[in-house]
Formats: structure tokens, sequence, C-alpha cells
């Protein structure tokens, strides 16, 4: 069939990106729950960039009736739940058996 056109050739304006990002995240939640690495590898940015990211969705939903829903991380070991946790980014230990076994955070959208 026909070749494949690659865009993403260069470098990308970040500032202009972000955008383009955030619909795409957007995008990735409505279908969610989604976890950061799984943003990461969708919308094809480094994943420690994806807090940021939701961070800004979560403040901007608040206008148009969505929320931004966390499903908190939590410890394989001894099931602890990161259910006061405010970051929206992965913990890398459990603060009670000091396991760095975690179940990372996932996120979804909620409709109004
Ligand atoms: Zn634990």
């Amino acid at each position: 069939m026909g070749k494949r056109h690659d865009e993403r050739d260069g470098p990308r304006p970040p500032a202009e990106a972000h955008a383009t990002v955030r619909h795409l995240i957007m995008t990735e939640l409505e279908q969610g729950p989604v976890s950061a690495r799984d943003i990461s590898g969708m919308v094809g940015i480094p994943e420690k960039e994806v807090a940021g990211h939701l961070e800004h969705i979560r403040q901007t939903l608040h206008h148009d009736g969505r929320r931004l829903i966390v499903h908190p991380a939590e410890c394989s070991r001894c099931g602890f739940v990161f259910d006061k946790r405010e970051r929206l980014t992965r913990p890398s230990r459990c603060p009670v058996c000091k396991s760095e076994s975690l179940h990372a955070p996932l996120f979804s959208l909620a409709r109004p």
C-alpha cells in the first residue's frame, strides 16, 4: 500500500505542542483509566512530563464540568493505598513496608 509518512522529524516547538499533547491526553483519559506510563507511550512524551500535563488538565477541567479521576497508587506487597496523595506523580516507595513494588496510579475522566 502507500508509503508511511513520518512527520516527527526535526525539533518540535514545545509551547505550541502542549495544546496538542493535552488534547491527546484527554482523549486517552476519556477511554481510561490509564497510567502515566500508558499516556507516555500513547502520546509520545516522557513519563515524567505526564504529571505536569495532568495537573494542567485537572485545573482547566473545572470550567466544563468534567473531573479528573485519580485511582490511587497501591503497594503490591502490603496493599497500602496512597489515597491521601495530592500529587499526580508516581510514589517511589511504600511508607509502611518500604517496598518499591507499587501499582502506579491510574487516571480517567468523569463525564458531567
Ligand atoms: Zn507496602
